[in-house]
């Protein structure tokens, strides 16, 4: 039997434990060299006509959550400009792919965010390729691992915020331009928001600093029509994981310290970030959707 998001299924089992080999990428790591590899729906996710005719700028879209979330839009019904680096062109095609098999178009759109110009172009590129812009995904992110303060470069914690934090707002600031009522952003954060961990100072900053931003500009947004929220996933196996995200050791044991027992896959955040897209959320603003295993949050 087939089975898709929407099947009665145990959620501890929905999904294989697993324990991932130690192993390592350089930042920032493909899907197609992850082990295991990862599930982003690309057999499971069903569409159910909830962003018809959308056209959707995603940030990080070429792997792990974000290339889930493209998989989802497109299935649903919108039309998806990808946003990566360079280095990820593999993943980005596979994704690109899978787009263009749900009949939508799928615009690739490499470049790095930690550029002010190119924060700009990307958002000008969608707009233009897709016959404009109504919802964005701010998804993007950088996690590396450092044990003591006293390593932690000046260089690294400037990249993390110009990643992370900065290239929110540079690119939710160029998309006004184009977003109309019934526009949406949602921005990827992170349960290390509120927990974080002692190797992810400058990260887990970041994360706090998104939510923040979050609630913010969802006010200031909200009369003119245009809805701000936030996904903070917990512990989710992606080549962020192995490109330094986390020390090397601690790969084997990844996500088993959630209520669930195990760590999530990519697919299991889509539909938070499908809901707060679609008009059915109509009345969520500033909210951060938390999808962790259970792990408990503020
Ligand atoms: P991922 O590595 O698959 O995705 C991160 C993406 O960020 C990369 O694919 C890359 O395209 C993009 N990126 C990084 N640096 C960039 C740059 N300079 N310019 C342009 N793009 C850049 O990993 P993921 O886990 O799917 O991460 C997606 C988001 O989810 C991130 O914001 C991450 O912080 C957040 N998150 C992940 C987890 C987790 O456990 N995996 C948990 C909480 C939050
Ligand atoms: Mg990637």
């Amino acid at each position: 039997m087939t089975t898709d998001q929407l099947t009665f299924q145990d959620p501890v089992h929905r999904f294989p434990d697993i324990t991932p080999p130690k192993q390592h990428q350089s930042e920032p790591g493909l899907d197609a060299e992850l082990i295991p590899q990862t599930d982003r729906g690309e057999d499971s996710y069903r569409g159910t006509g909830r962003l018809e005719g959308r056209r959707a700028l995603i940030t990080g879209a070429d792997s792990g959550i974000g290339a889930a979330v493209a998989i989802a839009f497109a299935r649903e019904g919108a039309d998806v400009a990808l946003s990566y680096l360079p280095e990820e062109e593999e993943d980005a095609q596979h994704i690109a792919g899978l787009i263009e098999d749900a009949g939508r178009t799928a615009l690739r759109l490499p470049g790095d965010l930690a550029d002010l110009e190119f924060c700009t172009r990307v958002v000008e590129e969608a707009a233009s390729g897709l016959g404009g812009l109504d919802a964005v995904v701010n998804n993007a992110g950088r996690q590396i691992a450092i044990e003591r303060l006293e390593d932690l470069e000046e260089e690294q914690w400037d990249a993390t915020f110009d990643v992370n934090i900065r290239a929110i707002y540079r690119v939710s600031k160029a998309a006004l331009r184009h977003l109309q009522p019934g526009s949406t952003i949602v921005n990827s954060t992170s349960i290390q928001a509120y927990n974080p961990s002692a190797h992810l100072l400058d990260y887990a900053s970041t994360k706090a600093a998104i939510n923040n931003f979050t609630k913010g500009l969802g006010q200031q947004l909200a009369p003119r029509g245009i809805r701000v929220n936030a996904v903070a996933p917990g512990p989710i196996w992606t080549p962020l994981q192995v490109s330094d995200g986390q020390p090397k050791d601690a790969l084997p044991e990844f996500g088993k310290n959630t209520p669930l027992g195990r760590a999530g896959q990519p697919t299991e955040l889509a539909p938070a970030y499908v809901f707060l897209t679609s008009t059915e959320s109509s009345y969520v603003i500033g909210e951060t959707l938390n999808v962790n295993g259970g792990t408990p949050s503020p």
